[in-house]
């Protein structure tokens, strides 16, 4: 076995079959990202439009069971390209983009799923919906046709992102949402006892980002 197929063995024995294992891809070569598929990843996440495309556009043909979540920021004027290639965008985060997501879907004819990304921390220049606008912006979302199923978020720094991983679940619950997006390399297992449902591993999974 590769590192990056031992490094997922590891992880898949740590986490209960329930939870879905997003493999981190950013900044990784070609050699990293076929040595994951040969282990049987099917589930990747990219934090960049352009990226993801250098990544999976090729191999999307080869895996038709490929599935890709864009877990980074989306600017309104990449959602058509971000409508083509991804299967869930975690990081709707304004209504802006909703309108942005709606006309890319309908122009393609295709609908895919989002969570919205919560600024779980509350923090000054943070991606994500302040959790006071999360409703809000949930009632807007659906309200254009778009399918929100899930929250995500990334807690703030240096702190014991556990409280965070609370709050994130329970506001899920509250509203109904299945999915929860919470844990990293770092923190994925403390995430799953919160509740997480799906976990977003990159450097445990393919070593040190280059
Ligand atoms: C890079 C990234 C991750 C993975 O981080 P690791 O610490 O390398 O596991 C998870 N979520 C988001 C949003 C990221 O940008």
């Amino acid at each position: 076995m590769n590192n990056v197929a031992s490094n997922i063995a590891a992880i898949r024995a740590r986490i209960p079959a329930s939870v879905q294992l997003v493999a981190v891809s950013k900044n990784q070569n070609d050699a990293a990202l076929d040595d994951a598929l040969k282990a049987g990843q099917r589930l990747f996440g990219e934090n960049k439009v352009q990226e993801a495309y250098a990544h999976w556009e090729k191999r999307r043909a080869q895996y038709p069971d490929l599935r890709l979540h864009l877990i980074g920021p989306l600017q309104t004027n990449k959602a058509d390209d971000a409508v083509a290639l991804f299967d869930v965008i975690e990081t709707l985060d304004r209504p802006k983009l909703v309108d942005a997501l709606m006309r890319a879907m309908k122009k393609q004819s295709r609908l895919i799923s989002c969570f919205i990304q919560v600024n779980i921390g509350a923090e000054e220049q943070k991606a994500g919906v302040d959790p006071a606008q999360l409703e809000e912006l949930l009632r807007y979302a659906r309200a254009q046709g778009l399918s929100v199923t899930g929250l995500m978020c990334i807690p703030p720094v240096d702190e014991d992102p556990v409280p965070y991983f609370k709050m994130l679940r329970n506001m899920a619950q509250e509203l109904n949402l299945p999915e929860c997006s919470m844990g990293m390399s770092a923190d994925y297992e403390r995430a799953i006892e919160q509740g997480a449902t799906i976990v977003r591993v990159g450097t445990a999974l393919f070593g040190v980002r280059s």
